[in-house]
């Protein structure tokens, strides 16, 4: 299975100038680096999307927004939609990360919506999951993780579900340096997989796409992605810096 290297870039890049500059160091870095067996996903603010979709070349990589809302169109003043981010060059969407969660008040009900929403234009939702500490100290992790993933994508029919890619984020690892060991990455990649085949079957379940994401970098991608057998990685603060996130696509290219 080809592996998935997602940045996201959250509110940064806030000028025209510091745009160009990681596009253009992006592209560099590339050059020259085996990085075949994945495919590397950028997620810059929506304002950036049409941007960094025109620079794509050669597969390079692929572009993916950061949010959505989960109608097509209407009077919903300040938001855009899934087709919208589709036309002008998106691929893939995050949905339900722990800060959308948090400060936006995402519940897994906005997550179905919007999930559903990005499925019809054509999107790859990546849906994040995880605990939070608390969850995790009171023995809670599996629970939340099943109810994240049930409740999230509720209305998937099992035609589209393997369009969907869970990431396991644990909202303690990510934007800490707090991390969680390979094997309790494991237990709920293992987890993850048995929801799937419970629901969908064992087929199904072996084609779906798990990330893991918190706190990866270059030093640290083979105890969380790579020990563990995950599919890839979501990366925050490392994405900011494209030799850092590259380092890590070549780490996980190479484990092969
Ligand atoms: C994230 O925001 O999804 C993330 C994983 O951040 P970081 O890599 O900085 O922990």
């Amino acid at each position: 299975m080809q592996k998935l290297i997602v940045g996201n870039l959250k509110m940064n890049l806030l000028t025209i100038a510091e745009r160009d500059r990681y596009l253009e160091s992006f592209k560099k870095e590339l050059q020259g680096k085996n990085v075949s067996d994945c495919e590397i996903v950028l997620c810059p603010p929506a304002i950036h999307l049409e941007s960094f979709a025109g620079k794509i070349e050669k597969n390079d990589f692929s572009v993916g927004a950061q949010n959505i809302f989960w109608e097509d169109r209407g009077s919903f003043t300040g938001e855009i939609s899934a087709p919208m981010v589709k036309n002008i060059g998106a691929e893939y969407l995050i949905v339900g990360h722990s800060e959308r969660r948090k400060n936006f008040n995402e519940t897994n009900e906005v997550v179905k919506a919007k999930i559903n929403s990005a499925l019809n234009a054509g999107l790859f939702p990546i849906c994040c999951v995880g605990e939070t500490l608390q969850d995790r100290q009171a023995g809670k992790t599996t629970d939340v993780i099943i109810s994240q993933i049930h409740e999230g994508l509720a209305d998937v029919p099992v035609s589209r579900i393997t369009s969907v890619v869970i990431a396991y984020e644990p909202v303690w690892a990510v934007g800490s340096d707090s991390v969680p060991t390979s094997d309790e990455i494991m237990e709920v990649r293992i987890l993850i997989k048995k929801i799937f085949a419970d629901t969908f079957g064992q087929a199904v379940a072996e084609k779906m796409k798990i990330l893991y994401g918190g706190s990866v970098k270059a030093t640290t991608a083979k105890q969380l992605c790579i020990d563990p057998g995950m599919d890839g990685a979501l990366v925050g603060r490392e994405s900011l810096i494209p030799m850092e996130l590259i380092k890590i696509a070549e780490i996980i290219n190479n484990s092969k």
